[in-house]
């Protein structure tokens, strides 16, 4: 048996050979930034050029991709989440449900609206929102429900839509992790009210900073595109020179824009995504048939619904038995030594994660009985803490490898299980 390389060993890959690189970007999309460059327009509230604004021609593409009929570019992911929980009329001391087990965002965003996150259990399997916690945590306060589709699964949305019908309360869908994944052969951010998407640079189409919220609700459109843009709204038919952005201010906004050379970048990323997530789906099943037959080793599986996979990360849970007694940190250490590469947890739980805090969020109203509706620990999440304990993640980019590739991964993976004494 060799040696573990955490122990001194030869690490399973070469430290010469590099993993795909991320982020990425083509030739096209250095002309594409250029051309925004030279067109002297880098933000939607800069003057007219008499071409459309790069915003503009990605919201359209991004909508079509969807087949929606809106798309408003952000800032953020974190901005599209607050719009989209103002546009939907989620206000003081409203609750929100969202799931333990996710990005503080998620949260953190329902708190600026001054509202109550309601924290509820993932659903072991997919480790996305559990419909029957969810139904379980419904009150008459409810006014949104947040579904997060994690790592590499969707959330069950045929029955999550059902309930938030039955309540009559809308559903946010946050694909931060699953651009172009589908459910049903509908896109991921279809199926609720509103899809909220990041493009940070570790996401799996990214400018940077970036995000989205597409809808097909006219009234919602109308309430995020303000709510983007201090008040007001791109649709005037400006002549050359004029501002393009029309002051309707139906709703207190603030700038929470996408700047056009992001929007550039975006525009290219959109056409190598459906090509980039059809590699990772095919590394990623590969990988699910070499690694699932390893003794207490099970990669999360998506649901039979989910007709197109997405991968943020690939996630895996452990046996504890298989643990014997160790972390599942120490397992993330071997394979990291062996593969060169960050082998990670996943998400610690809301109801004990540093960053979120909401006892310290400034400029927020806090009523007694708010400050207690918020208070994180409020909230157990049994099956949140043991997906902590039992998973961990590969990032995105390693599914952009070549065979080869795949091959040292699983082979790590049975050098490591080889070693361990049980
Ligand atoms: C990244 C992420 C966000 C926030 O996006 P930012 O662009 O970083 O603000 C929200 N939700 C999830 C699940 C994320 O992974």
């Amino acid at each position: 048996m060799s040696q573990l390389a955490i122990h001194g060993g030869r690490p399973v890959r070469s430290v010469e050979r590099p993993w795909p690189a991320w982020p990425r970007y083509t030739d096209a999309a250095q002309r594409e930034v250029e051309a925004a460059l030279r067109s002297g327009r880098w933000a939607i509230s800069g003057p007219f050029t008499g071409e459309p604004s790069r915003n503009q021609r990605f919201a359209d593409a991004f909508a079509a991709f969807h087949g929606v009929e809106h798309c408003v570019p952000t800032s953020n992911g974190s901005s599209a989440l607050l719009i989209a929980m103002e546009a939907l009329g989620v206000g003081a001391e409203d609750e929100v449900i969202v799931p333990g087990l996710t990005w503080v965002a998620n949260a953190s965003s329902v708190v600026r609206a001054n509202a109550v996150p309601v924290l509820v259990d993932i659903d072991p399997e997919t480790l996305c929102l559990s419909p029957d916690a969810v139904r379980e945590a419904l009150s008459p306060r409810t006014r949104a429900i947040t579904a997060v589709h994690l790592y590499g699964s969707m959330a069950d949305m045929d029955t999550l839509r059902a309930i938030a019908d039955e309540a009559g309360v809308p559903l946010v869908e946050d694909c931060a992790h699953v651009h172009g994944a589908r459910w049903r052969d509908a896109r991921a951010g279809t199926i609720g009210d509103v899809g909220v998407f990041s493009m940070q640079q570790t996401k799996i189409m990214t400018c940077g900073e970036g995000g989205a919220a597409i809808t097909r609700r006219a009234d919602v459109a109308r309430r995020l595109e303000q709510l983007r843009a201090d008040g007001r709204a791109l649709g005037r038919a400006p002549r050359r020179g004029e501002l393009e952005l029309e002051e309707l201010g139906e709703v207190l906004g603030v700038n929470l824009s996408l700047s056009e050379l992001q929007a550039a970048l975006l525009i290219e990323s959109l056409t190598r995504l459906d090509d980039e997530n059809r590699l990772r789906e095919r590394n990623a099943r590969r990988l699910d048939s070499e690694l699932g037959r390893l003794p207490g080793l099970r990669p999360v599986p998506s649901l039979p619904a989910q007709t197109q996979r997405a991968f943020y990360a690939y996630a895996l849970r452990v046996d504890p038995e298989r643990l014997a007694g160790r972390s599942v940190d120490d397992l993330a250490a071997r394979l990291s030594a062996e593969l060169h590469f960050p082998v990670e947890r996943v998400y610690r739980p809301l109801n004990d994660h540093p960053l979120y805090r909401p006892e310290a969020a400034a400029a927020t109203s806090f009523s007694p009985g708010y400050r207690r509706a918020i208070d994180p620990k409020r909230f157990a999440l049994p099956e949140c803490d043991r997906a902590y304990r039992e998973c961990i993640a590969l990032h995105h980019r390693l599914l952009l490898g070549d065979e080869r590739d795949m091959a040292d991964v699983v082979d790590a993976f049975h050098k490591v299980w080889a070693s361990d004494a049980p």
